[in-house]
Formats: C-alpha cells, sequence, structure tokens
C-alpha cells in the first residue's frame, strides 16, 4: 500500500460552510434545536472537528411534521403544475453541478472517500438522480378500466385510477452516500408531490444541508423539504413513529429497519426499506480472468468497503482460486491508503472509531476462528480510522465473517467445484441486494442469475448504478425498489375512481 499525503487545498466556500455552527431546515427557515443543543461532526481522516450541527431531537421532528403537512395539505406545492414541479427539480439538479467541486469536497470531509470518488460518482449521480425524476414528475398516470359488475345488469361505469402523493414521508439515511441517497429519498417524493422530513445520519449532515441551502434557493415552497440531523435513537425514533407522517424511508442496517418497522405499527404508516447485504461475486474459470479480479477487487474496496451491495463474499471455481485470490492480493497490496482530500488516495478512511471497531471485531472474530488473512488483516497507521484492505481464507460457511456484514474493506474467498454446489452457497444468507457472475459463457450467466436471490444481478461488471435501474433487496436485505419508475409505486397510493352514467 502506498502512503497518500494531504496536500489538498480546501475550497473557499466549503470552509465557509464549515466556518460556522449548521442550523436545522424547518418550514423553509434554518433554525435552531429547541434544546439549544449540537453535535460535533468529525473528519474521519484525522479525527478532528469540523464542524457542529444542531442536535434535532423528538420536538424538532414533530415541528418539521407539521411544516411537511401545511405545506402538503394547504401551500402553493399542492396547486403547482407536474411541468412546474419537475422544472424545480431540474433547477436543483443545474445548482448542485454548479457547486460539483464543493459538494465533492464536503462529501469527502464528511466521509473520508476518495475525492476522486465524490466528483466521479456521488455527485454525478445525485445530478443525475434529480434529472431523471424531474422527467417522472409529468408522466405518473393512472388508466382507463373497463367494468362488468355482475349485479348491476345494464348499468354504464366509467372508472379511471389516478396516482396521487402518499403526503408527508419520514426519510432516514446513513453515512456512507448521504448526498447520493439524500438523492434516492428526495428525487421520487420530491416528482410525486409528496414533502419531506428527511435525517441524514449523525456522522454526516453536512452534504445534505448543503443540499437544502439549494432547495432554498431554488424556490422550492417552505416546508417541502425539512432537513433534521439527529441521532437515530432519538431523532430517527421520533420520526418512524410520528402519527403525522403517512410513509417513512428507510436506508440503513437490518437490526434498525426491523425497529422502523415496529415503529411505524402505531399508524400503519407506509414503510419501504433499503438494508443490509451479503453480496456473493462469482467467478467461473472461463471468465476474463483479467478484468473480473480487478472487478472482485472494486467490488469489497470501493469505498472502503462501506457499500450495502459490496461483493463481500468471493466464490472461485476451484481450478483458479488461487490465483484469482492473488491477483485480487496483488490490488490490495498496490491500493494508494490515505486520506480522501488528496487526489491519489483510492481508499480512504472507514467513517468513524465505533465502524473501526466493529470492523477489527470482526476480523478478530475469523480469526479466533480458524480462517486467514492473504493480505491485510489490521488497522492501518495510528490516525484517523483506516483499516487495511482484507482477504480473508480457510473459512467456513457458518462463521460470523461469511455471515454478517462486515461493512469495511474485508472479503472472505471460498472456492466451489460444481454448480449444485454453488448455488446454495451463494443463496445461503439472510440478505439478497446485489450479486454479480463473471463468464464468458452468457448462457451459464443468465441461468446463474436466474437462480440467485437478489435485487441486482451484475454480470461482468459490479456496483453499476444509474437512475433509471431500480435497486433493492430480497429477503431481509429490504422492501420495494428505489429509482427507475419503481420507486414510484412507494410514494404514490392508487385511487380507484367509479361513476356510474
Ligand atoms: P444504521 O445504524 O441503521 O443507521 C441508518 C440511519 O438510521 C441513520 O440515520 C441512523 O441515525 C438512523 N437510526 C439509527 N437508529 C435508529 C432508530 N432506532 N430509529 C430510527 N432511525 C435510526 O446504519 P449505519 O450503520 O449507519 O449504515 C450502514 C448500514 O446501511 C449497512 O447495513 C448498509 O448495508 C446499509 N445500507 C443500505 C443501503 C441500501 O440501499 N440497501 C445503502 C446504504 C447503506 P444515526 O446515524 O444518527 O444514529
Ligand atoms: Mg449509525
Amino acid at each position: 500500500m502506498g502512503v497518500a499525503k494531504p496536500e489538498h487545498r480546501i475550497h473557499p466556500e466549503v470552509s465557509q460552510f464549515l466556518a460556522k455552527p449548521r442550523k436545522l431546515l424547518i418550514g423553509g427557515q434554518w433554525v435552531e434545536a429547541a434544546s439549544g443543543k449540537t453535535f460535533p461532526v468529525f473528519d474521519p481522516a484525522t479525527g478532528e472537528v469540523l464542524t457542529h450541527v444542531a442536535e434535532g431531537d423528538k420536538e424538532d421532528i414533530d415541528r418539521a411534521v407539521r411544516a411537511a403537512r401545511r405545506a402538503f395539505e394547504s401551500g402553493p406545492w399542492r396547486r403547482m403544475t407536474p411541468s412546474e414541479r419537475g422544472r424545480l427539480i431540474w433547477k436543483l439538479a443545474d445548482l448542485i453541478e454548479e457547486h460539483l467541486e464543493e459538494f465533492a469536497e464536503l462529501e469527502t470531509l464528511d466521509t473520508g472517500k476518495p475525492i476522486t470518488a465524490a466528483r466521479a460518482a456521488d455527485v454525478p449521480l445525485a445530478i443525475d438522480l434529480f434529472r431523471y425524476m424531474a422527467g417522472w414528475a409529468t408522466k405518473i398516470e393512472g388508466n382507463t378500466i373497463p367494468l362488468s359488475v355482475p349485479y348491476t345488469p345494464g348499468a354504464e361505469y366509467f372508472a379511471y385510477t389516478v396516482r396521487e402523493p402518499v403526503g408527508v414521508v419520514g426519510q432516514i439515511i446513513p453515512w456512507n452516500f448521504p448526498l447520493l441517497l439524500a438523492a434516492w429519498k428526495l428525487g421520487p417524493a420530491l416528482a410525486t408531490g409528496c414533502t419531506s422530513v428527511l435525517k441524514p445520519a449523525e456522522q454526516t449532515p453536512l452534504t445534505a444541508l448543503r443540499l437544502g441551502e439549494l432547495i432554498l434557493e431554488v424556490g422550492f415552497p417552505e416546508g417541502v423539504v425539512n432537513i433534521v440531523p439527529g441521532y437515530g435513537e432519538t431523532a430517527g425514533a421520533a420520526l418512524a413513529a410520528h402519527p403525522g407522517v403517512d410513509k417513512v424511508a428507510f436506508t440503513g442496517s437490518t437490526e434498525v429497519g426491523k425497529l422502523i418497522v415496529q415503529a411505524a405499527a402505531g399508524n400503519l404508516k407506509k414503510v419501504s426499506l433499503e438494508l443490509g447485504g451479503k453480496s456473493p461475486n462469482v467467478v467461473f474459470k472461463d471468465a476474463d480472468l483479467d478484468v473480473a479480479i480487478q472487478g472482485a477487487a472494486n467490488a469489497i474496496f470501493f469505498n472502503t468497503g462501506q457499500v450495502c451491495c459490496a461483493g463481500s463474499r468471493l466464490y472461485v471455481e476451484r481450478a483458479i482460486f488461487d490465483r484469482v485470490v492473488e491477483g485480487v492480493a496483488e490490488h490490495a497490496k498496490k491500493l494508494k491508503v490515505g486520506p480522501g482530500l488528496d487526489p491519489s488516495t483510492e481508499m480512504g478512511p472507514l467513517v468513524s472509531e465505533e465502524q473501526l471497531n466493529r470492523v477489527c471485531g470482526y476480523l478478530a472474530s475469523g480469526f479466533a476462528e480458524g480462517a486467514k488473512a492473504v493480505v491485510g488483516g489490521n488497522r492501518w497507521g495510528d490516525k484517523g480510522y483506516f483499516i487495511e484492505p482484507t482477504i480473508l481464507v480457510d473459512t467456513r460457511p457458518n462463521m460470523k465473517i461469511v455471515q454478517e456484514e462486515i461493512f469495511g474493506p474485508v472479503v472472505t474467498a471460498m472456492s466451489f467445484e460444481e454448480m449444485d454446489e454453488l448455488i446454495p452457497a451463494a443463496n445461503d444468507t439472510i440478505y439478497g441486494l446485489a450479486a454479480a457472475v463473471w463468464t464468458r459463457d452468457l448462457s451459464k450467466a443468465h441461468r446463474v442469475a436466474a437462480q440467485l436471490r437478489a435485487g441486482t444481478v451484475w454480470i461482468n461488471c459490479y456496483n453499476i448504478f444509474d437512475a433509471a435501474l431500480p435497486f433493492g433487496g430480497y429477503k431481509q436485505s429490504g422492501w420495494g425498489r428505489e429509482m427507475g419508475h419503481d420507486v414510484l409505486e412507494l410514494y404514490t397510493e392508487v385511487k380507484a375512481v367509479c361513476a356510474r352514467l
């Protein structure tokens, strides 16, 4: 691993943004938390405090939900045409694009991710998502339905469906792709005419707050988007349980996803969930191995492995097992680890000390159960939350490191001989978010894709995202699909209207 040096100058707009404590966005105003409390936001590359943010709690969530309700029921938002809504969303995308460099830096400072990744992926994907959703605002349609009611002979009806916004939505997101996941949530809410209360993760509230400033600049009516950073156990829990919220959309761990479902039961609000994963990445011996090896390394090391769909279980056909493991290990050794702001950094730190301890705990458990590290296996350096990219072998299927989501740059590599052995092993998980297959045999690729129980299957590629491609999980990886036109179903109610003629 090479060592990257911090040599980047901070953008003046970013320094300005960090210079004073940030507030909550409620009803179109930047306000302090009702408690007056703030919490610190850390730079994961140094452990130093970047700035402070108002700490939203139950009372602030309640104020924000009321503002969102007012905006939904009686504000100008409701009277706007779909075309006007679409234009505002498009304008928001344009503004983010104008500030792309600033967003990339802020995201890098807050999460630790390489600036090159924030510039190339996080921010452009967020912009594209808003543009894609802007186009949908004018295309949310119902059907006309011919009726054949048996007990009113001779009667004629005219029946149709309309898709209406579900109402006030509570949206809770994690820290791994803060701006992008804010876009995944806000884009469809705005396109369908909902109003939102968004709670970013406590570790990474900054880009959502900057986005809030642009939302005001674009001219969305007050209360349409409210942004309330705070802790999950307080602000998040209050939002999930709030009786004034019609739907909650959550991205995060499966464990917290289950708490969201329970909290939502009080008023039976609609729930959509994007949860964890333990995705199988399958390499057959007829694959283009150079491409597959590079792909397998990126699948687990991208974003320091803090990716819900990371290729964390690598299944390699026995004949090429050693070659593939050595190849991925070579990639790991060459990866340039360092602070995200250094343009040569390829892998940044983990997001927090808590996450570092969690990943180190999994490594220790794997070693105690007999797994071996071909490469990595330790903390990297003594400052910040860095960890070595790691490949583990000599695992057994029931080990915690094979079953549980580590959410770090740690892959378990396993070999297989027969298809009959591979498919059950690949599907032997409580999760079903993503999977990948590497082979030159296209019919085999599609046969395997059909048998993998996962919401996304990549063939000869990995981590390919597009605003038009639905994403979400089978099994305990979640409920519903985000992106694509499928997400519109999560944000609309269907009303059937039936008239006797
Ligand atoms: P997490 O602990 O579940 O937190 C996610 C969000 O939920 C945060 O905003 C958190 O707030 C909040 N939260 C925590 N406890 C809560 C509660 N009792 N009620 C309401 N909200 C609560 O997840 P994480 O560890 O931060 O993020 C990593 C997880 O997200 C991984 O499991 C990953 O697979 C998953 N993920 C899934 C997707 C997907 O699309 N499927 C995408 C990205 C990440 P605080 O952070 O302020 O505590
Ligand atoms: Mg958390």
